[in-house]
């Protein structure tokens, strides 16, 4: 299959999702995810006309985005890795949307790189949900009073949370436990979903997935 026909077959299953989506599903924005694939391989993806696109590491997009983007001005692009707080300042020039704040050092950096470059980014705040000691995010327990933080204290427009459930789990309860924690920090927008579950996460109202290898292929 071409990578124009399987872009084409994730929108069509992401249509598919939403009509057995609980809530209000009117609009899941799909992230493609370019992270490990050159700009070759993008090109054809933004040719087919998708123009959001998702990377996990600030240097490799540094070293592929700026070329696309001029080619391709509307390109929106999502940062979907761990962020370093050195990096906060590349990653507010190069990116739109973060999805990864965790943790008040983070938060700190943004505001600070926001500030400096007058650029305000949507953000979103990563949870552990299933409380992996080797993964990012900040524990559920703490989700709710570190939002308000970002708000309150950094004066970070925090539109979502984002979650990457465990490996091994069934996603399901984190996309549920996702979506309450959203609930009661008064935040909107769902950051759930990869290319194995992310109908799942659009029944447990997804509102952005993050789509790599069922559009670009395996990663090696
Ligand atoms: C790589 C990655 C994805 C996409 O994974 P696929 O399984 O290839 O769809 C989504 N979210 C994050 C945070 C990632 O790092």
């Amino acid at each position: 299959m071409s990578i124009e026909a399987r872009l084409n077959s994730v929108m069509d299953s992401i249509e598919h999702a939403k009509s057995s989506a609980t809530g209000s599903a009117d609009h899941v924005q799909l992230i493609a995810v370019s992270k490990t694939f050159e700009a070759a391989n993008i090109h054809p993806v933004l040719t087919a006309g998708q123009r959001v696109f998702g990377e996990n590491r600030v240097q490799e997009s540094q070293s592929k985005w700026p070329e696309l983007k001029s080619e391709f001005p509307d390109v929106e692009l999502h940062l979907i890795g761990p962020l370093q707080s050195n990096k906060a300042e590349d990653a507010v020039s190069l990116f739109d949307v973060i999805h990864t704040v965790d943790r008040e050092k983070i938060a700190k950096a943004l505001s600070a790189a926001m500030e400096k470059q007058n650029k305000v980014l949507k953000l979103f705040v990563q949870v552990n949900t299933g409380e992996e000691d080797q993964k990012a995010g900040i524990p559920p327990k703490d989700a709710v009073e570190f939002v308000n933080r970002c708000r309150d204290v950094h004066r970070l427009d925090i539109e979502g949370l984002m979650c990457i459930p465990p490996f091994d789990e069934n996603p399901g309860p984190h996309f549920a436990l996702l979506r309450k924690l959203a609930q009661e920090s008064g935040v909107k927008k769902l950051s759930m979903g990869m290319s194995g579950d992310y109908e799942t996460a659009i029944e447990f109202g997804a509102t952005h997935v993050r789509v790599g290898s069922a559009i670009f292929g395996a990663r090696d």
